[in-house]
């Protein structure tokens, strides 16, 4: 058996930036958070482009979280080598540096109150009629109660299959590395299906002479990586790629995410773009829907399942549509072939789809189930694109 047991309020599995955030704002309301993260330490790279809006800037913190670049657009390739330059008047989204967002976030909460304890992997997890218990492997550790636990602990379909809330019925592998480019390249997005099929991937420049490379896609991602880089070292994107790092994306949300004394959120929910796969603002979304349900449980002192029910509604609410049509724009997008994706490249260059898009300041970086419904109603869109592919996407 353990040898100690340490109270808290509220339990946060996951110092991801879904969880440091949530920690950050439930302590700073007065709540006794304890955090429990299996890495030992922040701030070491992490698997992720960091690339958010404007507006996921601003809910984070805004000057306190250092931008390395920042895009007002982005040069799109085709499979065989077509550009479309999209470009507004006005950042559309920034790079931070992910290792650096985690720590600073972690620093954040812990200065608001809450306990962090590094390198414990939550692995069990009871509860019982007054409070929800965590335990890591060796029971000879310390075990970690409170009345409310939040599972915040990324792409975890072990861990909330264990629970009764199933896994995402849709996930990805997201493959980045660090490499070498040339100066002054834009934000670059290539379509090849031949590195990234369904998918695409990304040269993101940092500003500082390097750049992330990466790429999500369902299989062999290993592969597709290799083939990317070999691509972009022989076209002169870059002069060196260092060793790739791999990660799991949810690409649907869980039926269930909440139980017993229990909300699951961001990666772990699946509050992520079905499109690209980004889920930092989703999942800062899907958070503060689960701090006004944790407020909500400590003031009624109710923590049944059916009483968390109102969590999944709010964030629902918030994101359901949204990811709803980015897994309709997903659909479409995966079923098109090298040869497809090169034809609407043509259709989009000679009716000036891509600048109509650009103009309509609506669409916004994070709205995408808004772009795709946009998208779907435009006559331009029938004109060029969809007369040329529907056929064919049968
Ligand atoms: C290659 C790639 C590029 C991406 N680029 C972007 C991007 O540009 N923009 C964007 O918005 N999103 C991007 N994403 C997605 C983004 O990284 C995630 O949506 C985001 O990290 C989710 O945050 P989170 O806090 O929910 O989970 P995570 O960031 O995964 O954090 C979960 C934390 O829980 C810890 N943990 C896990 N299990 C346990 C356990 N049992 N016990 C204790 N601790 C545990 C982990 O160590 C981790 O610290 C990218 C993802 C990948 C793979």
């Amino acid at each position: 058996m353990q040898n100690t047991t340490a109270m808290s309020d509220i339990l946060i599995i996951g110092a991801g930036p879904v969880g440091s955030f949530t920690a950050r704002a439930l302590a700073t309301k007065g709540y006794r958070v304890t955090v429990l993260e299996k890495r030992s330490r922040l701030g070491d790279p992490v698997c992720c482009a960091g690339i958010i809006s404007p507006d996921c800037l601003g809910v984070l913190g805004g000057k306190e979280f250092p931008v390395l670049n920042s895009f007002e657009g982005a040069r799109v390739f085709s499979p065989a080598g077509q550009t479309l330059e999209l470009k507004r008047s006005r950042v559309q989204a920034v790079a931070l540096d992910r290792g650096m967002m985690d720590m600073k976030l972690a620093e954040q909460a812990n200065l608001a109150g809450a306990r962090y304890v590094f390198g414990y992997k939550a692995s069990h997890i009871e509860t019982d009629d007054s409070g929800v218990n965590v335990y890591a492997d060796s029971r000879q550790e310390t075990c970690y109660r409170a009345q409310l636990l939040l599972i915040a602990a990324g792409f975890n379909p072990v861990l909330t299959n264990k629970l009764g809330m199933g896994k995402p019925a849709d996930f990805a592998t997201g493959v980045q590395a660090r490499v070498e480019i040339k100066p002054s390249l834009p934000l670059c997005i290539f379509t090849s299906n031949n590195f990234a099929p369904g998918f695409f991937s990304w040269l993101e420049p940092l500003g500082d002479g390097s750049a992330l490379a990466g790429l999500l896609c369902r299989k062999n991602a290993a592969v597709g990586f290799a083939r990317y880089i070999k691509y972009l070292l022989n076209h002169g994107f870059i002069t060196s790629a260092e060793k790739p790092q791999f990660r799991g994306v949810s690409l649907s949300p869980l039926s269930k995410t909440y139980s017993n004394r229990m909300l699951v959120l961001g990666d772990s929910a699946g509050q992520v773009k079905p499109i690209t796969g980004g889920g930092v603002f989703y999942g800062l979304k899907g958070a503060r829907c689960a701090i006004s349900q944790a407020e909500k449980a400590f003031a009624t002192g109710d923590f049944t399942a059916s009483s968390l029910a109102g969590y999944q509604n709010g964030w629902k609410t918030v994101l359901g549509k949204d990811i709803q049509l980015g897994q309709i724009g997903r659909k479409i997008y995966e079923k098109l072939s090298d040869h497809q994706i090169d034809k609407a490249f043509r259709a989009v260059a000679r009716n000036g789809l891509a600048d109509r898009l650009a103009a309509n300041n609506d669409l916004q970086f994070d709205d995408h189930g808004r772009v795709v419904l946009k998208i779907l109603k435009m006559p331009a869109f029938y004109q060029t694109v969809g007369m040329t592919l529907l056929p064919e996407l049968k």
